[in-house]
């Protein structure tokens, strides 16, 4: 049974009581709306601790844009089936007034790492992220936080805070988990349309064959010019950014000298996706 748990001090109590007895406690925090990407990450945290929290909190402070906050797909029965049947010990959702409660009055911002790419494009998104990411470091007591490389720039920031604010917390990367014909699974993904759905793929094809040309000893610059006039014709609108860059720095990338990351952020109608690969 997976047990939920609303408040810290409940989760408080939980913990303590497992730590008296020297147990590992793994954390996978989400948004909720659960897809196989995140059960990955579950499945690597009942690997690797002894005792698995999922946390469910749709982050207010991380979204810049209030539209995006309302339509942001919420159901917690269908993702609570899906954490009892992966043998999930808690699921901690609280609230917004348990997170935020009266007076909260503390920011945690991360500077270099967060500024490009996404930072520059969701103004305040990672102060949102690295803020609540503390907190939920805090209350669960984790041992291990797992995390997708979905989201490559937010797993770079987070490493960055455990290590600046030296927070007792190994930090697990998680592959990217992708549908069959090679989107990368996201909560935001139901709100394609059906014709949408059938452009999305279009995107990991042409970064895929863009990575294979820079690697082959295209200019990075002429691949992303072609790659970007590819996913234009493909559907997408605004690609806010199409850009490879070093691994772990996410320093900017002229020429193909060593192991990069390519990635994007772009529209398809309302939705915005993002993706990343190896180069
Ligand atoms: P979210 O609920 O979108 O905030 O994601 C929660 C966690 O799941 C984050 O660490 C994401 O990087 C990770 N995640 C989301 N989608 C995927 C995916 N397709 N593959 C692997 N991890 C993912």
């Amino acid at each position: 049974m997976t047990q939920i748990i609303r408040t810290s001090a409940d989760l408080r109590d939980r913990v303590a009581a497992w730590k008296r007895s020297g147990i590992l406690v793994g954390v996978v925090p989400t948004m909720g709306a659960l897809h196989d990407g995140h059960m990955s990450l579950v499945r690597e945290a009942r690997k690797q601790s002894d005792r698995v929290i999922v946390t469910i909190f749709v982050n207010p402070m991380q979204f810049n844009n209030a539209s995006d906050l309302d339509k942001y797909p919420r159901d917690e029965a269908h993702d609570l089936a899906m954490l009892e049947a992966e043998g999930v010990d808690v699921l901690f959702a609280p609230g917004v007034n348990e997170v935020y409660p009266d007076g909260f009055a503390t920011k945690v911002s991360v500077s270099g790492i967060s500024e490009p790419l996404e930072g520059a494009f969701r103004p305040g998104h990672f102060d949102g992220v690295a803020t609540v990411v503390s907190k939920l470091f805090g209350m669960t007591q984790a041992g291990r936080a797992f995390f997708g490389e979905k989201d490559w720039q937010q797993l770079q920031v987070v490493r960055r805070l455990v290590e600046d604010l030296n927070i007792p917390i190994r930090i697990i990367g998680c592959p990217t988990i992708r549908e069959p014909d090679g989107l990368a699974m996201s909560s935001r993904n139901v709100r394609l349309s059906e014709a949408e759905r059938a452009q999305a793929p279009a995107l990991h094809r042409i970064m895929t064959a863009a990575a294979e040309q820079i690697r082959a000893g295209a200019p990075i610059e002429t691949a992303l010019e072609q790659a970007k006039a590819e996913i234009l014709a493909a559907g997408f609108h605004d690609i806010e950014y199409l850009e490879v860059r070093s691994v772990e720095g996410l320093r900017p990338m002229e020429t193909f000298s060593e192991p990069g990351r390519m990635l994007v952020a772009a529209y398809l109608g309302d939705v915005r996706l993002i993706d990343n690969i190896a180069v």
